[in-house]
Parts: structure tokens; C-alpha cells; sequence
């Protein structure tokens, strides 16, 4: 029996590791892209919404494309940043599980570079890169791209904006007869420019459910806040979701610091992501969360595009993002694979007036979130407070002595009686 992915041309192998992945029936984005990569010759952009499956798009066809008996890279993937990068590399790697011939490198910054250099001397098919760290390599001379037939920016309207000139100094190394293909879920003017420039006339493009460029599986919701209560009406929300997972997206760095200490001060299992902190603590925050040992992403837009973390069932904008192509990304980390999702943004009486133009913007419509009263609150803050308290560790510094004297002062309590006085002792404050 032929089954959806061979009669779109996907080789036995491949389609034996997508089994294995639980993965049988292709998306649309997937339907379109793949034929076309794998029949045609020309330049491709491909859109599609966020987590509709467009790694499996461009990295099925590419493993199929490059010739597996020349040692030599012919396929280059760019990506914004280098937890994306490690991300698709691992998804080719899985896809290719059955064709060990096939030799992926990822080439991402933040780690030292001559174990790259000296992974670089050994046969290579493809290299998933971060624009960094592959024009360092080319000024080395530790790379070589010349014989490259595909060039995919994934992501590309970010990788437009955030490179720039960069991307000058890596398509001159590429030779002229290379396809270049361009994937995104979103595609501001600054993208044509990148279609104008570095692409062939006749390109091809691939649209699926583009209508609107909102997610439809997410709901969206927004709540107004004094700033002083923002922080409580998160804590609010985030303890009605215990045990779920989600990102808290926050303008700066700082921003993220901070937030990220005020929940582990209140022992929500949460962890950060920003670009100042070293990749070894990168990666083992994004590992952490990958594998459910944390809840709670909190981290500025470094986290924003491609990320795929599964059941991620809320995102909260605690700021708003800058751009409307943002919000979408963002957003688009939860409702991946065809469930559903949900984002909160959270802002302040002066920036209401945004909402209306993030809809008109992205063809969206926003509900309100029912802000908690303010006695629902306190309530809230004394639950966290007890949850404080249980988390507590004994404190093993203490002299005897004065243990011994508190547990006297309690002596005659029953535990009832303890808890009683301790939450009126809290409430009351
Ligand atoms: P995008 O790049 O469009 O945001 P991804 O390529 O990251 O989306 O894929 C999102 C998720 O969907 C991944 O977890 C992936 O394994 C899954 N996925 C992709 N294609 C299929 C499919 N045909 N069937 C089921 N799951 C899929
Ligand atoms: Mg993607």
C-alpha cells in the first residue's frame, strides 16, 4: 500500500523513521513543499503558519536531494539562533536515522569551535549554521560551502533583519547555480527585498492557510493591570496552571532576571533563557524544559521563533512585543502539531489601545481575561505563601538552642491551631 508521504516521493527509509516519530499524514505546508523541492528546480518561498511542520518540508526533500556518496556539504540551513539550530539538527538527524550515509553537522555559536573545525575535516552533506558562527568558520578557512546546492533560511524574515549585510559575506562564498529556499510564518516587506536580491526570478511560491496569519488553535486573551499588581495577577494566572507548561515572553534581559527571581522566590518551577547568559546554561535550561524537569520558560524573544517544546499549552506576554510578526511568533510556540493553545497578554491602561491594531494587524480577535478581584488576589498571595513554606528546606545553621525555645513558644498548639494563627499571622499583613 502506498502511503501519504511516498506518494508525495519520500524514499522507504524516511518514511521508517517517520513512522517511528509517530508521524504518517503529511500537513499542507508539507503536501505543496515537498513535491515541488523534490520535482523542480526552482527557488522556493514557502509560508506557513507556526508549527504546521515545516522543518519535515525542507529537511525531507534535502535529504533526498543531496548526493550521499560525495563527502563534500551541499546543503546549508541558516538559523536565527542556536537553540533553533540544535533543534532542527536533532529533527534531520531523526529523520535520517535509517540512512547513516548521511552526515549533518551543526555549526551553531556559543560553543567552542575547534571541535567544529575538526568535525569539518570529516565528510559533511549538510550544516545547519548560525550565521555567526559560519562566516567565522569561512574567514578560517575551516569551511567549505562552494559546492552548496541548497541554501534554506529558515525563519527568513528574522534572518533578513537580524543579518543584514552578514548575509552578503555567506551567499558570496555560494555558487551561483545553488536553490535558495525561503521558509516563515511571516513575511514583512523587508523580505522581498531578500527575494529581489538573492533570489532567482521565477521563484516559486507556496502558500498553506494563509489567510489570516494568526494561529486559528490559539485563543487569545489580554488583561489589563496596575503596574503593581502585574506581578501578582501572573502568579495568579501561573497557579491555576500548575504542572502546564508555558514560556513568559518579557521585553529585556533584565526583565527576564527579574521575573525569573521573583517565581523562584515563590517556588514556581520556572527557569530563563536570554542571550547573555553562556550556552552551557542556555542549553541546559532548554534541556530542562524540553524534558518537562521545568515548568516555566521565562526569556526574551531569543525563544520567540521555531522553538518546538512539546505541550506548551500557554504563552503570556508579560510585555508586548515591538512587532506585530512578534506576536505571532511568540504566540505560535503553543497550538504546535494541530492541538490547541493559549496566550495572555498581560498590559497596562496606556498600551490598551494597541490591542485593536495587533487584530486589525494580524487578523486576530483578542477576548478578555477576567482580571482576578482584589480580595481573590490576597487570597493567591497567601497560597504562594504556603506553598513557600512547605518548599522550605530545614535550616541546618540554627543552633539547637534555639529551636528548642521557638518549639517551647508553640509547645502547647495542636498543628490546627498552628496553621490557623500562622495564615491569619500572613493574611493580615
Ligand atoms: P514549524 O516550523 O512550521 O513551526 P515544526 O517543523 O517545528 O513547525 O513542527 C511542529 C511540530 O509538528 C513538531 O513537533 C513536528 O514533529 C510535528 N509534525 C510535523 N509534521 C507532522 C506531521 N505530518 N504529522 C504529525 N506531526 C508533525
Ligand atoms: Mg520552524
Amino acid at each position: 500500500m502506498t502511503s501519504p508521504f511516498s506518494k508525495l516521493g519520500i524514499i522507504a527509509p524516511i518514511e521508517k523513521a517517520l513512522k517511528t516519530l509517530n508521524i504518517s499524514d503529511p500537513t499542507d505546508i508539507q503536501k505543496k513543499a515537498i513535491p515541488e523541492l523534490l520535482t523542480n528546480k526552482k527557488d522556493v518561498v514557502a509560508l506557513a503558519k507556526t508549527g504546521s511542520g515545516k522543518t519535515l518540508a525542507f529537511g525531507l526533500p534535502l535529504l533526498q536531494l543531496i548526493d550521499k556518496t560525495n563527502p563534500t556539504i551541499q546543503a546549508v540551513i541558516l538559523v536565527p539562533t542556536r537553540e533553533l539550530g540544535q533543534q532542527i539538527h536533532t529533527n534531520l538527524e531523526s529523520f535520517a536515522a535509517q540512512i547513516p550515509e548521511i552526515k549533518i553537522a551543526s555549526i551553531c555559536g556559543g560553543v567552542p569551535i575547534k571541535p567544529q573545525i575538526q568535525r569539518l575535516t570529516e565528510p559533511t552533506q549538510i550544516v545547519v549554521a548560525t550565521p555567526g558562527r559560519l562566516i567565522d568558520l569561512i574567514k578560517r578557512e575551516a569551511i567549505n560551502i562552494k559546492h552548496t546546492n541548497f541554501l534554506v533560511l529558515d525563519e527568513a524574515d528574522e534572518m533578513v533583519k537580524s543579518l543584514g549585510e552578514g548575509l552578503d559575506e555567506i551567499v558570496k562564498e555560494l555558487p551561483n547555480y545553488r536553490r535558495t529556499i525561503l521558509f516563515s510564518a511571516t513575511m514583512p516587506g523587508t523580505i522581498k527585498q531578500l527575494i529581489q536580491n538573492y533570489m532567482s526570478k521565477n521563484v516559486v511560491q507556496i502558500e498553506a492557510d494563509m489567510e489570516t496569519i494568526g494561529h486559528q488553535g490559539i485563543a487569545h486573551e489580554y488583561v489589563v493591570v496596575e503596574p503593581i499588581e502585574k506581578l501578582n495577577v501572573l502568579m495568579h494566572f501561573l497557579n491555576n496552571r500548575l504542572g502546564q507548561r508555558g514560556i513568559i515572553f518579557c521585553k529585556t534581559k533584565a526583565a527576564v532576571n527579574k521575573l525569573a527571581k521573583n517565581l523562584a522566590i515563590n517556588k514556581f518551577s520556572s527557569g530563563s533563557l536570554h542571550g547573555s547568559l553562556s550556552q552551557p546554561i542556555r542549553d541546559r535550561i532548554m534541556g530542562q524544559f524540553r524534558e518537562g524537569h521545568i515548568d516555566i520558560l521565562v526569556a526574551t524573544d531569543v525563544a520567540a521563533r521555531g522553538l518546538d517544546v512539546k505541550e506548551i499549552s500557554y504563552v503570556v506576554n508579560y510585555h508586548l512585543p515591538d512587532v506585530y510578526e512578534t506576536y505571532v511568533h511568540r504566540s505560535g510556540r503553543t497550538a504546535r502539531a494541530g492541538l490547541k493553545g493559549y496566550a495572555l497578554t498581560i498590559l497596562q491602561q496606556e498600551e490598551e489601545f494597541e490591542i485593536p491594531e495587533f487584530e486589525d494587524e494580524l487578523g486576530i480577535k483578542f477576548e478578555r481575561y477576567q482580571k482576578v478581584n482584589a480580595q481573590d488576589l490576597e487570597e493567591n498571595t497567601t497560597l504562594l505563601w504556603a506553598k513557600k513554606v512547605f518548599k522550605t528546606k530545614p535550616n541546618r545553621e540554627l543552633s539547637a538552642d534555639l529551636k528548642e525555645k521557638v518549639h517551647t513558644v508553640f509547645h502547647h498548639l495542636t498543628k490546627e491551631e498552628l496553621i490557623d494563627k500562622l495564615i491569619a499571622f500572613e493574611h493580615g499583613k
